[in-house]
């Protein structure tokens, strides 16, 4: 009698724990339909992975990688991460190992931004990639949010920021955040550098003359020509009006001035669209460790008023 409670007792308690079984497995289905349900709906790219392999992807992101089907899709890459193209300041595949889903779902306010080239794009794209880990079988639910038209527009406005409107070279501001930094690497590294300012000789005159949209087009005229001569390491800058400043890096004074020498004989040497001929005064100087910034430009200033003040045309050195 007592055996026989005991086997109903048993059969009871698996029957009770069949059915749990039955009921986890039955939610943990529907949850799983929910999730997809969600990435389906999604308009950015989402996608559910394990640690290893990609186990669903939206419509979105399936379009997006060029691929039909998610059996298509993982046939030929396993994770997410193989499409991560290695660029500055974003995540690639070494950035964190195999942790990587890990580490970037413990900081979910984190900036995390991918490099991504889809199947349609001539240009790679760039994501905010979002993890959040999932309850059940160590998932992850990853959205890529495409970020592409806000970088671009950052740099436009960057561009716009750091060049001088009519030349497109360097402006004053930039020149300046630039020639910090450059006096920061001559002091740790010993490294000499040089400045070279110029001034078209009586420009005045050819504004007078020929009105200031000839004078815009000579500006724009000269640059073009300096910027052959100049390597693409220095920084060639409008220092204001018809004044323009070359920072030559690892250059020496002699070195700077040989360059300026030939600048001044190209510039004088050219036919000008309108005015035909011009020329321009020179000044040079050379960093010295104990100079502050003030006291290079002073240095250059000086040597420039020199160059107009011996009749223009010239090349001082200071
Ligand atoms: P100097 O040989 O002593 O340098 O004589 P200058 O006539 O070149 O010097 P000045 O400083 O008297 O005149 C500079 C002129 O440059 C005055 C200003 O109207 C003109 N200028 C400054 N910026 C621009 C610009 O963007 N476009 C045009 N067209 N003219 C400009
Ligand atoms: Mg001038
Ligand atoms: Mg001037």
């Amino acid at each position: 009698m007592i055996i026989e409670d005991f086997y109903e007792y048993i059969i009871a308690l698996c029957f009770i724990f069949l059915v749990i079984v039955f009921i986890l497995r039955y939610c943990l289905a529907q949850y799983k339909k929910n999730l997809i349900s969600f990435i389906q709906l999604n308009t950015n790219i989402m996608l559910l992975s394990t640690k290893d392999k990609i186990i669903s992807m939206n419509k979105v992101g399936l379009d997006f990688f060029g691929y039909s089907s998610l059996e298509e899709l993982t046939a030929e890459h396993i994770s997410i991460s193989d499409f991560f193209i290695e660029t500055e300041n974003c995540i690639n595949k070494h950035t964190y190992g195999k942790k990587w889903l890990e580490k970037i779902s413990k900081n979910p306010k984190g900036n995390h931004t991918v490099n991504i080239r889809g199947e349609m794009d001539i240009v790679s794209q760039f994501f905010y990639i979002k993890v959040s880990k999932m309850r059940y079988n160590d998932t992850y639910l990853i959205g890529l949010n495409n970020i592409s038209n806000l970088i671009r527009e950052k740099e436009e406005i960057r561009t716009i920021a750091d060049h001088d409107a009519l030349t497109h070279i360097y402006n004053r501001v930039k020149f300046n955040s630039m020639f910090t930094q450059i006096i920061d690497n001559s002091l740790r590294y010993n490294e000499n550098f040089s400045i070279i300012l110029f001034d078209i000789d009586h420009f005045k005159n050819v504004n007078d003359t020929y009105g200031h949209n000839v004078g815009d087009r000579v500006l724009i005229e000269l640059v073009s020509l300096v910027r052959i001569g100049v390597r693409d390491k220095d920084v060639f800058a409008r220092w204001g009006g018809e004044e323009f400043v070359i920072l030559c890096k690892r250059t020496s004074l002699r070195q700077a001035e040989s360059l300026a020498t030939r600048l001044r004989k190209d510039i004088k040497d050219y036919t000008f669209e309108v005015v035909k001929k011009l020329t321009c005064s020179f000044g040079v100087s050379q960093f010295h460790i104990e100079d502050s910034k003030n006291d290079l430009f002073q240095r250059v200033d000086e040597a420039l008023y020199e160059a107009k003040d011996r009749g223009r045309n010239q090349v001082v050195i200071k």
